[in-house]
């Protein structure tokens, strides 16, 4: 994996794809650096080689025309601040003021560029944008996990015109390593823990890491449809009826590959989706009618917590209960203490995918796990086991 490291950018210029596809609140301030501050260490890196610095980003949804409302130049400031140096910007990614914003940047500079998504080629991944993106700089790197599942001219196309000189920023390339250490080099016991409300948003990760772990704790609003497709009682329960077939042959590949399925065992019943309605705890497969499971129960929780505690290496993606909801949310923060807990004795943790990286920032587990994937819709590809392009593009010469 090619990776800054293998550079010297010492008078070279280095175009860097970036995710500041920042929050603003509406006064176009950025509400949360987090993704400016992930991309720190790349674009430092650069500089203390002696090179110079081109950021490219899209910044919300434009489709393809001028929005003033998403303009880049909003966040340069803040950029400016975090990386401690004086950003510059050009108002737009290509053509005349791009050109003559980086021919005059000087070793130590760095330039920030016009929001991407204002060209409508950029989605399309059209060639001769990305052709004129990449006369910008010496070096293309990729530093945006969160986009590295688009073909998109800054994230793909553009790696054409870099033959041996393209290579993956720090956060990319940690991104990488760390799907990489679950699919591939993780240290066994390996457990994914799967939740989230849906077995269908969650199927093409299952069938894709079956071959790669060795316990498959499942939990959420999943659960209802594997306790129904056994024949349980699960009262009002979320269930996908239709996918109650897939589960059972869920259940048989994954005892025929010696995969360890640990489904709940009790759960927490509320007679209504509300945080204040009554509640019991029944055994996952005897939910009375009028009631529904919205979070794991006690005896779950401690086999759960069991076989997380033996795991060395463990991802998390989704919560395993309605977690939005106070008195829903026990059970989904019980498993983020057990995360803890094994990370703390050595093992390795990457949480991943939409919400259990929300739960995991709600609940402060954020230092506590060993990794939180930045990238949604990339991390979850990743995980089904697709070839991103963004990253094909680097590794492919
Ligand atoms: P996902 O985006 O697939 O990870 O799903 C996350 C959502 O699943 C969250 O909004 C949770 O509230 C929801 N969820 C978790 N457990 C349950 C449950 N038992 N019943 C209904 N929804 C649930």
């Amino acid at each position: 994996m090619k990776t800054l490291d293998n550079f010297d950018f010492k008078n070279k210029k280095a175009i860097i794809r970036v995710d500041f596809n920042v929050p603003l609140d509406k006064d176009f301030n950025v509400t949360d650096t987090s993704r400016i501050e992930a991309a720190k260490p790349t674009i430092i890196k650069v500089l203390e080689d002696g090179g110079s610095v081109v950021l490219m980003s899209h910044l919300g949804r434009p489709k393809g025309q001028s929005n003033p409302d998403m303009s880049l130049k909003h966040i340069v400031d803040k950029v400016s601040e975090v990386l401690g140096i004086e950003v510059k910007f050009a108002e737009d990614c290509i053509g005349e003021a791009a050109t003559t914003a980086s021919n005059n940047l000087k070793s130590g500079e760095v330039l920030l560029l016009e929001n991407l998504r204002f060209h409508k080629e950029e989605e399309l991944g059209d060639p001769d944008f990305a052709k004129e993106l990449s006369q910008l700089g010496d070096i293309y790197v990729n530093d945006a996990f969160g986009t590295a599942h688009r073909a998109h001219a800054s994230t793909t196309i553009i790696a054409k015109y870099f033959k041996g000189s393209k290579c993956f920023g720090y956060l990319l390339a940690k991104e990488i390593s760390a799907i990489e250490k679950i699919l591939k080099t993780g240290e066994k016991p390996v457990t994914a823990i799967l939740g989230g409300a849906k077995v269908s948003s969650k199927i093409t990760i299952i069938e894709n890491i079956l071959d790669k772990i060795d316990h498959l704790i499942i939990g959420g609003g999943m659960t209802y449809t594997f306790v129904k497709a056994q024949g349980g009682n699960i009262g009002d329960s979320i269930c996908e009826d239709d996918k109650m077939e897939l589960a059972l042959t869920i259940l048989s590949e994954a005892k025929k590959k010696g995969v360890t399925v640990h489904l709940p065992i009790d759960v927490i019943a509320a007679d209504d989706f509300d945080n204040n309605a009554n509640t019991q705890i029944t055994d996952v497969g005897s939910i009375p009618d009028g009631w529904q499971g919205l979070d794991a129960g006690p005896k779950t929780l401690e086999m759960f917590g069991d076989v997380i505690l033996a795991s060395k290496t463990i991802l998390w993606n989704g919560p395993v209960g309605v977690f939005e909801m106070e008195s829903f949310s026990k059970g989904t923060i019980a498993i983020g203490n057990y995360i803890d807990k094994a990370t703390k004795e050595g093992a390795f943790s990457l949480v991943g995918g939409g919400d259990s990286v929300a739960a995991v920032k709600q609940f402060g587990f954020e230092d506590a796990v060993s990794y939180v994937s930045t990238g949604g819709g990339a991390m979850l590809e990743s995980l089904e086991g697709k070839s991103l392009p963004g990253i094909a593009a680097i590794i492919e010469d």
